[in-house]
């Protein structure tokens, strides 16, 4: 168990925010999670979204209404401390296999461990990023994911011009079908069940898909 400092907490919507702790000497890879603990010894897991070569632990985090750990982690401010698991997890974005190409799929917060690759391995881009959230002020980080060049962002309740209206699944057909491309879905489970029945009736082995669910939306486990 680590014992973090916070760095600082960064709003960006009345209920998404970014929680910055000191790291501390945590080692970790693109795609791990830590469990943050409330004071009241509940647990949640979270998704890095700091590079490897930072010096703080970055995560983006959704409040949810009557959740335990994610309000307690929205009202600490800095210096409090924070304690936090080992890293944690086996959802590794871009580092199937040597060589391999990758298309990342992500909703709302599941964005994090795609960043903490983007920050970590800034020269081997993937293939294709889709993000998609309700509103363009809910995208986290829309100038440094438009690095790649095929960047699209779904909003599901809001028309901006440049972005796609609609569910993220909406845009399936650009996905990109090739032998060496593996797939990584993260964020709600409707999203990515969706996202992988319509990747494996298109061709795509189920050892090319890599999910990592962070909500089910009817409440089960
Ligand atoms: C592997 C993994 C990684 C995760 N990474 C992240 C991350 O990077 N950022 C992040 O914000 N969350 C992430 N989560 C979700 C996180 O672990 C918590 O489940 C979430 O923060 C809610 O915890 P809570 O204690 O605040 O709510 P709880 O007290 O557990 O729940 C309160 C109520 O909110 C509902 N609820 C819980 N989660 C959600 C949700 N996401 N949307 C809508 N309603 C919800 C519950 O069903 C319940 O009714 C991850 C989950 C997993 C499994």
């Amino acid at each position: 168990m680590n014992t973090l400092t916070v760095r600082n907490v960064i709003f960006r919507t009345d209920e998404l925010f970014e929680l910055q702790l000191e790291r501390g000497d945590v080692q970790f890879e693109p795609g791990a999670c830590v469990a943050l603990f409330s004071n009241s010894t509940e647990s949640r897991p979270y998704s890095i979204a700091a590079g490897t070569g930072e010096e703080i632990l970055r995560f983006l985090i959704r409040r949810v209404s009557n959740g335990i750990v994610s309000n307690w982690l929205a009202q600490r401010k800095p210096g409090d401390k924070v304690s936090a698991s080992a890293p944690f997890g086996w959802f590794r974005p871009g580092r199937a296999v040597a060589g391999t190409r990758s298309v990342f799929i992500a909703t709302g917060t599941g964005i994090a461990p795609f960043l903490s690759y983007l920050r970590s391995n800034p020269q081997r881009l993937p293939e294709l990023c889709l993000y998609g959230v309700r509103r363009q002020t809910e995208a986290f980080n829309l100038e440094e994911l438009q690095q790649i060049d095929n960047f699209r962002l779904a909003l599901s309740q809001e028309e901006v011009n440049g972005h796609f209206h609609g569910r993220i699944t909406g845009l399936l057909e650009q996905i990109p079908f090739a032998d060496d491309i593996h797939y990584y879905l993260c964020g709600l489970d409707t999203m990515i069940d969706e996202t992988s029945i319509w990747l494996e009736n298109h061709g795509v082995a189920y050892t090319q898909i890599h999910r990592e669910i962070f909500f089910y939306e009817d409440g089960q486990l």
